[in-house]
C-alpha cells in the first residue's frame, strides 16, 4: 500500500537537516509562496514575503534557488532579490551566484512557438478569460477565468494549432493548473534543473553535504520531486492525490508560515541538533 506525503513540521525538518553542511532551499512561485489569482499578474508578492525570503537568502549556510514556469524577467520583477538563483521557464533559463544555464531551442521550435503564439493570440483573443501568454521559450494558454461554456472552444483550437507542431515533434504539450503550455521537445524539467542548481551550490560551497529541498503545488513540479526523492526534502503545497512528494503543507500560508519558523532557527544550532 502506498501511503501519501506527511505533514512537514519544523522538528521533521531539523532532524533531516543534521549531518549537513548547507541547506538548499529551492521552491516554486505561483500557488507554492503566493496564492494562485484568477490573473497571473495578481500574483503578486507582499513586501513581508520579499523581505522574508531576503533573510533567508542572506543566511549563511544556505541557497535560496526560485524555479518557476514564468519567464526569468518576471521573476526577477516579482522578486526584486539579492543573492538567490533564479530558474524561469521551468529551467530553460538559470541564473545568479555564479550560474548561467540558457538552453539553446532549435530555431525550428523557436519559430513555432511564434507561430503558435501568433495564432493562439488570434483564434483564443475573443474568448473571454482566455489569456495567451508567450514567454519566449514557452507559450502558456491560461484558462482559469474562461466561463466553462468555452472551455471546450479552448482547448479544440489549442488541439488544433499545436497538432502539426506536435506531430512533427517540433513542440510539446504539457498541462499544468489551468494552463496548457507549449514548449521545445528538449528533455530539460525542474527536475533537471534542481539537479543542475544543486550541483553548481555543491560545488559553490565545496562540500557534497548540502541539503536540497524542493517546494511546489503542480504537475510540473513533480520532475523535482522524482529527481529528489532518494536523497532530498520534497514538498507539495496543497493535497494532492498522486504526488512524489513525501511531505506536504496545506496551502502557500503554511508554507511561508513554515519560512518565517525556519528564517528565525539558529542556523548552528540547525546542525548541532
Ligand atoms: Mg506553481
Amino acid at each position: 500500500m502506498t501511503t501519501g506525503p506527511t505533514r512537514l513540521s519544523l522538528s521533521t525538518f531539523r532532524r533531516r537537516l543534521a549531518g549537513y553542511d548547507h541547506l538548499l532551499l529551492m521552491s516554486d512561485y505561483d500557488g507554492t509562496l503566493v496564492a494562485i489569482r484568477k490573473h497571473p499578474a495578481q500574483a503578486v508578492a507582499s513586501r513581508s514575503l520579499r523581505e522574508l525570503l531576503q533573510r533567508l537568502a542572506n543566511t549563511q549556510g544556505m541557497t535560496l534557488a526560485i524555479i518557476s514556469g514564468r519567464s526569468l524577467r518576471e521573476i526577477k520583477r516579482l522578486l526584486p532579490l539579492r543573492r538567490i538563483i533564479r530558474a524561469g521557464n521551468h529551467g530553460f533559463e538559470i541564473t545568479g551566484l555564479g550560474m548561467r544555464i540558457v538552453l539553446r531551442i532549435p530555431p525550428v521550435a523557436r519559430n513555432a512557438l511564434q507561430e503558435v503564439g501568433n495564432l493562439l493570440r488570434q483564434r483564443l483573443g475573443k474568448i473571454p478569460g482566455c489569456l495567451v501568454e508567450e514567454k519566449g521559450v514557452t507559450v502558456s494558454i491560461h484558462y482559469r477565468r474562461v466561463p466553462a461554456q468555452y472551455l471546450h472552444q479552448v482547448r479544440q483550437n489549442v488541439r488544433a494549432v499545436a497538432e502539426p507542431y506536435l506531430c512533427q515533434k517540433v513542440l510539446r504539450l504539457t498541462r499544468g493548473k489551468k494552463v496548457l503550455e507549449l514548449r521545445p521537445p528538449i528533455e530539460w524539467d525542474k527536475g533537471k534543473a534542481v539537479e543542475a542548481i544543486w550541483r553548481h551550490v555543491a560545488q559553490r560551497v565545496g562540500s557534497r553535504r548540502v541539503l536540497p529541498v524542493y517546494c511546489g503545488d503542480d504537475v510540473t513540479d513533480e520532475d523535482a520531486f522524482h529527481a529528489l526523492r532518494h536523497q532530498g526534502v520534497t514538498v507539495r503545497i496543497g493535497r494532492a492525490r498522486q504526488t512524489a512528494a513525501r511531505y506536504y503543507l496545506p496551502s502557500p500560508k503554511e508554507m511561508v508560515r513554515f519560512l518565517k519558523a525556519l528564517s528565525c532557527l539558529d542556523w548552528h544550532a540547525r546542525r548541532a541538533s
